[in-house]
């Protein structure tokens, strides 16, 4: 059986930048991904926000995780040459009565660590963003978008440079954790077995399953993921903002928000639907809740302007009646099994965190 230092399972852009980061430690790493090329689930499938980190709780794997890795990736991205804007958002109260939620976020952001956010009346966000209805704002400058698919290619990159390599349509069909190492299964047209020292579960929307074929792991550490789609529609014509908008969040999203590609092209969304198996058709007939929720802060959206766009699926490690759980990133100390890393719930802010993420699986692995 041939043997592997280490092996990344699954090539978004969680499993590209923890296959960086352990490439530059010194590890000989092989990435295997199921698809025909890398990055083409979760990380083609969001909103390309870097986020500020203002909503998550203090303490938690995301807060800490997505503040380390958004000033990490606009280092990365000003060094690397990677498209990005730190263009900033706008977190809008509709109502003088929903502003205490926005007192409730700016707190929140603050024990987080975030600095520099602006409250503004309603004529500090008429200045800014003339467009918009609202009674008052939450100005997030530290907010921003990323070209995500030039960051792949980035961290893929390096990681290669540093010796590392990728192996397409390379399904891991199974793990077994033994004495001498991981055997690991991979199914498709070259189908193998190879034993691993060391395995990262980064297969995003089947980590759990993977997790779930993964003997000598207990059950109780491979859990059952949960689906939450969201979908996007596009706006036909010019942005009439050129910062993000965002509403006051709800339950298991951030409610539907506006934002900008690099293009300036506007998108709205996500929305949340749960679903019993990843998919991603847009309903066109979901356009009317979203012109309804958008024109909460604007109100001059014109009829008949949201084409469908695309969707993304969160991986979720709670269904629609939970409270919203933390990242989970489960080494030896977590599940007992030596060599192996499962990241499970990585969802936003996945992204902007991905490099924090990195760092964190290759120091569970030194
Ligand atoms: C709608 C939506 C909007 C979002 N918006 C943002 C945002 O604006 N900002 C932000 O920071 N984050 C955002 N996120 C979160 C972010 O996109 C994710 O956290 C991130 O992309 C997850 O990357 P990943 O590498 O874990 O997963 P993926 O990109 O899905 O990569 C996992 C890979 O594993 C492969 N795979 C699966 N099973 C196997 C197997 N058995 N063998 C081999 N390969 C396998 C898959 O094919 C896939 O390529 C959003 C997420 C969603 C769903």
């Amino acid at each position: 059986m041939e043997h592997v230092d280490t092996l990344v399972i699954g090539a978004g852009v969680v499993g590209l930048a923890s296959a960086r980061a352990l490439a530059r430690a010194g590890r000989e790493v092989v990435i295997l991904e199921a698809e025909g090329r890398f990055g083409s689930g979760i990380s083609s499938r969001n909103s390309e926000v870097i986020h500020a980190g203002l909503y998550y709780p203090p303490g938690s794997l995301k807060a800490r995780l997505c503040l380390e890795g958004r000033d990490a990736l606009y280092a990365y991205c000003a060094r690397q040459g990677i498209a990005h804007r730190r263009c900033g958002k706008l977190v809008v109260a509709a109502t003088d009565a929903q502003a205490a939620r926005l007192d409730a976020i700016e707190a929140n952001a603050e024990a987080c660590g975030v600095a520099g956010l602006q409250r503004l009346d309603r004529a500090a966000m008429l200045a800014l963003e003339p467009a918009l209805a609202g009674a008052s704002a939450l100005l997030s400058p530290d907010t921003g978008i990323i070209d995500s698919h030039a960051l792949m290619l980035s961290l893929l990159g390096d990681a290669e440079r540093d010796g590392a390599s990728l192996a397409l349509q390379a399904p891991v069909e199974s793990l077994h954790a033994t004495a001498d190492g991981i055997i690991v299964r991979v199914g498709g047209a070259d189908a193998m077995t190879l034993v691993a020292s060391r395995v990262v579960n980064a297969a995003g929307l089947g980590a759990g399953a993977l997790a779930q074929r993964t003997e000598g792991l207990a059950p109780a550490h491979a859990p059952t993921l949960r689906y939450a789609k969201g979908s996007y529609f596009v706006l036909q014509g010019r942005a009439p903002f050129s910062r993000l908008i965002y509403p006051i969040p709800e339950a298991a999203g951030l409610g539907v928000h506006l934002t900008l590609d690099l293009g300036g092209q506007a998108r709205f969304g996500p929305d949340v639907e749960w679903v019993e198996a990843p998919e991603y058709a847009v309903d066109p007939a979901r356009a009317a809740g979203f012109a309804d929720a958008i024109r909460a802060y604007w109100p001059a959206l014109p009829d008949g302007a949201l084409q469908p766009g695309y969707a993304g699926v969160r991986p979720k490690l709670h269904g629609p009646d939970a409270p919203a759980a933390d990242f989970r990133i489960d080494g030896e100390a977590e599940h007992g099994v030596g060599g192996l890393v499962n990241l499970f719930g990585i969802e936003s802010p996945g992204l902007t965190a991905c490099l924090a993420i990195g760092r964190e699986v290759a120091a569970r692995l030194a």
